[in-house]
């Protein structure tokens, strides 16, 4: 394990800082959260934050349960307001007992795919690896508990990879690690399948061989 040492939130940051260098999305198209182990809480980004600008103040711990501030350790409850995609993060938690990180982000290339009503393909073994199949909700108003209960919904049969419809992706993982890498392989996937889009060939591009996604079924002992 070499991924980012310390804190969670520390994870989170790193997570913030590299999809906006990627330019996978604008400075403040997302919000990040993970679950605190051994507590029924959760970090998660600050209103307004800027991915490329998280440090541990910009995380706020809320109570899974129901969404009030948390005390973790001697630290009074914070001040600050979570982000307003909180009842989605939320909801995806109660859902998923096994997700310990939600990552939302606001990919350019996977909502252009969608706004042209085109679906990601599944291209490489990494993408088949780390995204297994991806699910779109349909579209509602960001922020709201509509949205929150229908990504739950779809999520709850253990699909990580959610494209939210004219509004952004969910990724989940059961650690911040993985759920950046799902986040880093949906844009990839949703690059080549734009480009190959773009040169008129998506007819041509085929999915990632059956041999490989057969070897995937029921088994985690498969690596890429
Ligand atoms: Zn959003």
């Amino acid at each position: 394990m070499n991924y980012v040492p310390g804190d969670l939130r520390d994870q989170l940051a790193h997570v913030g800082y590299d999809v906006v260098q990627a330019g996978l999305v604008c400075g403040s198209g997302g919000n990040l959260s993970a679950r605190i182990p051994d507590e029924d809480a959760v970090w998660v980004t600050a209103s307004g934050s800027w991915l490329d600008r998280l440090s541990r103040t910009t995380f706020v711990p809320v109570r899974t349960t129901d969404g009030t501030p948390a005390s973790i350790g001697s630290l009074p409850p914070p001040r600050i307001e979570p982000s307003s995609e909180l009842p989605l993060h939320l909801a995806l938690y109660r859902a998923r007992p096994d997700v310990n990180a939600v990552v939302h982000l606001h990919p350019q290339t996977a909502l252009l795919l969608d706004a042209l009503g085109e679906h990601i393909r599944i291209v490489t073994t990494d993408h088949a690896f780390y995204l297994r199949r991806i699910s779109t909700v349909p579209f509602r108003l960001p922020g709201g508990t509509e949205l929150a209960a229908l990504t739950a919904a779809m999520a709850a049969d253990g699909t990580d990879c959610l494209v939210l419809s004219r509004h952004g992706c969910v990724v989940l993982g059961d650690s911040v690690e993985i759920a950046h890498k799902r986040a880093r392989n949906l844009e990839e996937a949703a690059r080549l399948t734009y480009q190959a889009l773009a040169a008129g060939r998506l007819e041509n591009l085929r999915d990632c061989p059956e041999e490989f996604l057969d070897r995937l079924q029921g088994s985690t002992a498969v690596t890429v």
